[in-house]
């Protein structure tokens, strides 16, 4: 009897330090784009939870509690959200030791807003349901300078009642919510639009490489694409010259955007995702090898508007 008291009490005190230390959110992956957007969060009065690899960057958000492990991130909150490089990171932040499958609560909520294969998204979907949580994938579009202004644009892949709950979760760091359908559907909007993104950068390097080398002032020859036909989101937004635009990554250094090597896997992942509907892909293909020549020249952690450094320096 004594013992059951005590059970009793000390589940009950439990319960109160886990109403005490619930959140809304847990964050996994503080990189460049989960440090805007979890600052987003923080400060439209969310509260969150984070967790990095790097302790250093779990710290850096001010507001939020840093936390030791996924499985602490998942712990006790409306829903746990990953933004990792790569599916392998992601699987193991899921079912690694003190991985999220160890914390996530019955019913709880993971949100993958990694941009991953389409399939891998699948798999996630069945193993939620397998263990008694649910599962969304939710990659975003609208890169660094989307994830600062909190205008980002979440695909998700998944069930339309689980979207309509994290909904107002996500618009904290983003200005639209697109359901895509069954799982993977998030994935597979994402790779299409990331395809036709490296391609337009790649092309608006070309040009402005060729102006320039030929004479044109790049700030010039800029506003006159701004105002033709060759204008884009890379043109436009996110200007790979340096000194044209600032707050973009080739005005500091071609640091703190999207990493080339983290837009070659995303075509990587379009091409064999694309392999297996036989559509083809063969621009999508000539911009991955330039890539993977770059990528061996030392660009892999830079951002991917660097195209246009190796242009003028090649
Ligand atoms: P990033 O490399 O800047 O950040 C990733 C973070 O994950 C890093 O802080 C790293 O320390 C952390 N990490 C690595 N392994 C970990 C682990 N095992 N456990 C916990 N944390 C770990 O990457 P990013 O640019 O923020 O991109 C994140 C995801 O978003 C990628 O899938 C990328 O393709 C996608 N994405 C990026 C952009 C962009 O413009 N940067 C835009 C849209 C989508």
């Amino acid at each position: 009897m004594f013992r059951k008291t005590i059970v009793l009490l000390n589940l009950r005190s439990n319960v109160l330090q886990l109403r005490h230390n619930s959140s809304d959110v847990g964050f996994i992956g503080i990189g460049n784009m989960g440090t805007r957007m979890t600052t987003n969060m923080v400060n439209k009065g969310l509260k969150l939870k984070v967790y990095d690899i790097d302790s250093a960057a779990a710290r850096s958000v001010k507001g939020a509690t840093p936390v030791n492990s996924p499985k602490e991130a998942a712990q006790n909150v409306k829903v746990v959200i990953t933004m990792l490089p790569d599916s392998s990171i992601v699987r193991e932040a899921v079912s690694g030791k003190d991985g999220i499958l160890e914390g996530i609560d019955k019913n709880g909520l993971h949100v993958d807003c990694s941009t991953c294969e389409p399939k891998f998204a699948q798999e996630l979907y069945q193993f939620a349901k397998e263990n008694g949580y649910r599962f969304l994938d939710a990659p975003v579009s609208g890169g660094v300078t989307g994830a600062q202004a909190a205008t980002l644009t979440f695909m998700v892949g998944g069930d339309k009642p689980n979207v309509d709950f994290v909904e107002p979760i996500l618009l904290t760091a983003g200005s639209r919510v697109v359901h895509c359908g069954n799982s993977g559907g998030g994935q597979i909007a994402k790779l299409c639009n990331n395809l036709l993104l490296a391609a337009s950068m790649t092309a608006v390097c070309e040009a402005m490489n060729l102006g320039v080398k030929m004479g044109l002032d790049p700030k010039l020859l800029a506003s006159i694409i701004n105002t033709s036909t060759g204008r884009c989101w890379s043109s436009e937004t996110y200007s790979p010259v340096p000194g044209l635009m600032p707050n973009v990554p080739s005005s500091n250094g071609y640091q703190g955007g999207f990493q080339m090597k983290l837009t070659a896997k995303d075509l990587a992942l379009a091409q064999s995702t694309a392999l297996s509907c036989g559509a083809p892909l063969p621009v999508t293909g000539l911009v991955h090898q330039l890539y993977r020549v770059m990528m061996t020249k030392g660009y892999g952690n830079k951002d991917f508007s660097s195209v246009y450094e190796f242009f003028q320096t090649s």
